[in-house]
Order: structure tokens, then sequence, then C-alpha cells
């Protein structure tokens, strides 16, 4: 398995010690930003696969981060603030963050929603896979509807489009010409396939 890498978005040198610290022990790759800015920029360079972040920061609040990366990815943000008001948490929450600790905070704790939220992010990316199915030298992609053989791509008609999903949908199952009939086009009734 690849090395998760974690962008720790934070201005107080004695916090990020101790998680970047934490995050070496666990295996975790880690960037440290201490800006809003910082942080969007080590974003957009480096892709990470989760955020960890302050909402007070120099030149800015942690919430511009949360609302410009969520515009863009569904990475895991882990909110950690001193702040206390639940009107904080709840507008984090609702600019997309996924989890918010409040400081002083036990490390323990902290990495335990880490994995939480790389579970998550496992999740989303195995959905994001299962838009492209593959097979040999077939290569069907279902959101872009584009089929390649051998990466050459293949125009089908709408009806062919939809006859290869549904073989498939039935892979190593012999289906009949009329299953695929009714399925493609609707007819309840018998045909007598030599006259397609
Ligand atoms: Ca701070």
């Amino acid at each position: 398995m690849e090395k998760k890498s974690i962008l720790i978005v934070e201005d107080d040198k004695y916090i990020i010690n101790f998680i970047s610290i934490a995050l070496k022990k666990e295996g975790y790759g880690y960037y440290v930003a201490k800006s809003v800015e910082e942080a969007l920029s080590l974003f957009y360079a480096n892709q990470p696969d989760l955020i960890i972040l302050d909402l007070g920061l120099p030149d800015g609040d942690g919430m511009e981060v949360i609302k410009s990366v969520r515009a863009l990815s569904d990475i895991p943000m882990i909110v950690v603030s001193a702040r206390q008001e639940e009107q904080e948490k709840i507008q984090s929450l609702d600019a997309g963050a996924d989890d918010y600790v409040t400081k002083p905070f036990h490390m323990g704790e902290l990495m335990a929603r880490i994995r939480v939220g790389l579970r998550k992010l496992n999740r989303v990316r195995t959905e994001e896979r299962q838009t492209i199915f593959q097979t040999g030298e077939l290569m069907v992609d279902y959101e872009k509807r584009i089929v390649t053989i051998s990466g050459n791509e293949v125009h089908l008609t709408p009806i062919e489009y939809k006859i290869l999903l549904l073989l498939i949908a039935n892979r190593g199952k012999v289906l009949t010409h009329n299953y695929i009939i009714r399925e493609i086009w609707g007819y309840a009734e018998e045909i007598d396939a030599g006259n397609l």
C-alpha cells in the first residue's frame, strides 16, 4: 500500500511538532502549511490524502481552506481548533469538513479520526474506479461513454452500447436472443432472431 500523505495546516509550532511526530510514527507522509495561502498552494501541488487544519491562521480563516478545497475535492478534512463554540463547529462541517477535534486533544483520538477519514477516502476512490470497466483489451468508461479496444476508441450506436453494457452486467452468463431483446428494446413477445 502506498504511503498516505497528510497536509497539516497550523501556525502553532508546538502543535505542528506534536502532530508531525505522531504522523511520522504511524507511517504517514506530511506537509506543513502555516497560512491559508500556503495551505492552498500545497494542496494543489501535492494532492494530499487528508487535511488536518486549524481555523485561526495568520492570513485568514481555515474556513476559507475548507471551502476552496471542498469545491475541488472529496478528500477528508479534520478541523483541529481551540474554538469551542458550537457555531464554529457547525459552520466548519457545513463548509465541508468531515470532523472536528477541539484543542487540547489526545493524539490517540486524532489518529483514530485520521484512520476513519482515510477509510472514507478509500470508499470514495473505489466508487470512482467503478465508473470504468476493463477486461482484457476492452475498456468501457461509463461516465464518458467511451469504449476502447487496445486503447483505440470504438464507435458504437446507442443500441450497440446498451447491448455491450448488458453483456458486461451479465458477464459469465449465456444470454438468449429473447432476453437481450426484452432488455434492450423492451419487447415482451418472442421475436425470431433470424429476422433482426
Ligand atoms: Ca492558530
